[in-house]
């Protein structure tokens, strides 16, 4: 038998290298595989008719192969199948699979899986998977990936997971469960990883979904109990003037008062723990500054930890900038750091010499030690979870924590994820501002879109160009290791360098990319040496390039809204116009909807609303589906799913 902590060695289909190519999905135990959610599935139960099939969504046809051909292009070999379904006809196309090709018999009827697409009058199937009609046919299983570990393998170690784990209790006290009709654990993890039809899948969704959210609650409850409201660090001195002085532009009212309120918390000898939110761009690294520029004037250490090695770059060059005028020592301590460096970083924190370290999750490794932690600042919190939260705290004698967040949630909402923090909110854009426009257009309009770019480039402007990567994952940056996708960003630099903007200076960059090459870029960008920066996203969050006024989205369809308005964030960010277009080929008529709502709307809330009524569970919309917070399954915008975790936890507890 199998227990939830058990290391995924105990698995019989096991090998040394597939443990790693699990680690590098996050997944050690075997709760972290039964947490491995598919993020879609290849539907065989439900096949549509060719007719009703629609373009560029993934889909299932029933149909007898009634002719094959191959041909060859270059290394390229394509297998061509033609079904009919009684009524139509449909091309379906294989891409050097030859078993596929040889599996699919003349006259046999089989289910296709794939994406239909339309080249000039015809459509055709682009095959990604099929079966044999036969009874008892289920949705298979399709997994975030890393390569070299595919979906069907992953699926071979779930079953196994499956039949040889213990009963699951959960969180959901059985009476409850019964009076609410709720499935039990293990079911629902049999059926969120294979489930029988659509009908089955929603009942383990919601089942999954309650009990993440129970579990995330606990988490929160634990916080707050262990949250001391009392604060051992003492700052006496709570004078702003020459941190004022220091910044070199007129605070908004709305950062003010968010200062304010955080100094009368320390005033008042509460332990500080507030979240800061407000849309992208409002400013909330000063803010931020100026309550780091008061624990270390009066004698204590400042922590400041980002979702990604390049904005932690970014804020430590900002406040090494601000802080040398001040007084206040700042280092960088991210991956990249060389070993002897970051030896004598970490010794000079220790004995309280560096006053505020800016950083990555790298912060939290144990080998940091401070001698008088007294703040903890987190920027861009959604791509952090709760215990990294909690962990950094314990570092210190119970530091003050500002926890800053772009992220558009109603207060009601926010009040119960961040039950354990008190919250300010920046709900106005520093003067000048004027709003971004944005515009959704196909490839047709290429050329003009280049058009306006150089328009643009010439009043000296800059403009970023991104491009998605197929997948995504946990490296430094945050971004999935996709060999396409960077030959993508590094291809486009190069052929656009080299055909319309000769005469401007292209540059890109990618989370693969050492951290050295990636700083000089931006700082490159920053100081308008490069006028074009053609990234994936990790620049998506924080990066604040004021002179910017232009961004493009690349295969605009493959994002998820949230992230587009992120994205979007980056521009807008001086008294310029500035300009997002969205491109997409896209016939969805769902995408196309979707991407023409992020166009007409510059609020990131109506965005996240809307976001969440047009998006159905197991639908591919963009590889980030919760833009908001990094949950496996819950969507923390369904407020009565929430409370109800919510009550659940508060009676576990
Ligand atoms: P975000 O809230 O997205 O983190 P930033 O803190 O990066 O925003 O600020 C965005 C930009 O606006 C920065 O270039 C910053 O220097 C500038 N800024 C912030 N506050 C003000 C202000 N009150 N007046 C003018 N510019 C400001
Ligand atoms: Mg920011």
């Amino acid at each position: 038998m199998l227990v939830l902590s058990d290391e995924l060695s105990k698995l019989k289909n096991m090998c040394e290298s597939k443990v790693k190519l699990y680690a590098k999905l996050g997944i050690y135990t075997i709760n972290d595989l039964l947490w491995h959610i598919p993020r879609g599935y290849m539907d065989f139960t439900s096949p549509v008719k060719i007719k009703d099939a629609k373009i560029d969504e993934l889909i299932a046809v029933r149909g007898k192969v009634i002719d094959k051909q191959w041909s060859q292009k270059r290394n390229l070999i394509i297998y061509t199948v033609l079904i009919t379904d009684g009524e139509d006809e449909l091309q379906v196309k294989i891409f050097n699979a030859k078993q596929m090709f040889h599996a699919l018999a003349f006259g046999a009827e089989f289910i296709f899986w794939g994406k239909i697409t339309r080249v000039f009058d015809a459509q055709i199937m682009q095959l990604r998977s099929f079966a044999r009609v036969a009874p008892g046919l289920t949705m298979r299983p399709i997994y975030g990936m890393t390569a070299g570990l595919a979906s069907w393998m992953i699926a071979v170690n779930v079953r196994e997971v499956l039949t040889r784990i213990t009963d699951l209790p959960g969180f959901v006290p059985p009476e409850m469960a019964i009076e609410r009709g709720l499935l039990e654990l293990k079911p629902a993890f049999a059926t969120i990883h294979f489930p029988a039809n659509r009908e089955l899948l929603a009942d383990a969704r919601s089942r999954l979904m309650l009990e993440e959210l129970i579990d995330f609650n606990l988490g929160i409850l634990k916080l707050r109990a262990g949250r001391c409201r009392e604060s051992l660090v003492c700052v006496q001195d709570c004078d702003l003037t020459a941190f004022y002085g220091a910044v070199g532009f007129k605070l908004t009212l709305a950062q003010e008062r968010t200062i304010e309120e955080v100094v009368l918390n320390i005033k008042g000898g509460q332990i500080v723990s507030r979240l800061v939110q407000g849309d992208v761009g409002c400013g909330k690294t000063v803010v931020a500054a100026a309550i780091i520029y008061l624990l270390c004037k009066n004698g204590y250490q400042a922590a400041i930890m980002a979702p990604t090695e390049m904005l932690a770059a970014q804020h430590y060059n900002n406040l090494a900038g601000l802080f040398s005028r001040l007084g206040v020592t700042v280092a960088l301590l991210s991956g990249g750091v060389a070993v002897g460096q970051k030896k004598k970083i970490l010794e000079r924190l220790a004995v309280g010499e560096i006053h505020c370290v800016v950083g990555t999750s790298a912060l939290l490794a144990e080998a940091v030690e401070f001698a008088r932690l007294g703040l903890v600042v987190t920027d861009e919190q959604h791509k952090f979870g709760v215990n990294q939260r909690k962990k950094l705290g314990e570092k210190g004698m119970e530091p003050h924590t500002l926890i800053m967040s772009a992220t558009p949630i109603p207060r009601t909402l926010a009040m119960m994820l961040y039950g354990d923090l008190d919250i300010s909110v920046i709900n106005e854009l520093p003067p000048g501002r004027l709003p971004v426009k944005s515009c959704f257009v196909d490839s047709s309009r290429r050329q003009q879109v280049y058009a306006f770019i150089k328009k643009e480039l010439n009043k000296k402007h800059q403009v970023y160009i991104v491009c998605p990567l197929v997948e995504e994952d946990g490296d430094s940056d945050g971004e999935l290791v996709d060999d396409d996708g960077l030959k993508k960003v590094v291809s486009q630099a190069e052929q656009l360098q080299s055909s319309i903007f000769k005469e401007f200076k292209i540059g890109f960059v990618h989370g693969r990319m050492r951290r050295t090459e990636k700083n000089k870029v931006m700082q490159d960008f920053k100081e308008n040496r490069i006028h074009i920066l053609v990234s994936t996203t990790v620049i998506e969050v924080g990066i604040d390039i004021p002179n910017a006024t232009v961004i493009l989205i690349e295969n605009a369809e493959r994002f998820g809204l949230a992230q587009l308005h992120q994205l979007r964030g980056r521009i807008g960010r001086s008294n310029l116009q500035s300009y997002c277009i969205l491109l997409s080929d896209s016939r969805s008529e769902l995408i196309q909807k979707r991407l023409a709502f992020v166009a007409a709307h510059p609020n990131g809330f109506e965005i996240a609303e809307f976001d969440l009524k047009t998006r159905g569970p197991g639908e591919f919309l963009g590889t980030r589906q919760h833009g908001a917070m990094r949950f496996k399954i819950a969507d923390p915008y369904d407020l009565e799913l929430l409370s109800l975790a919510r009550n659940i936890a508060q009676k576990c507890f």
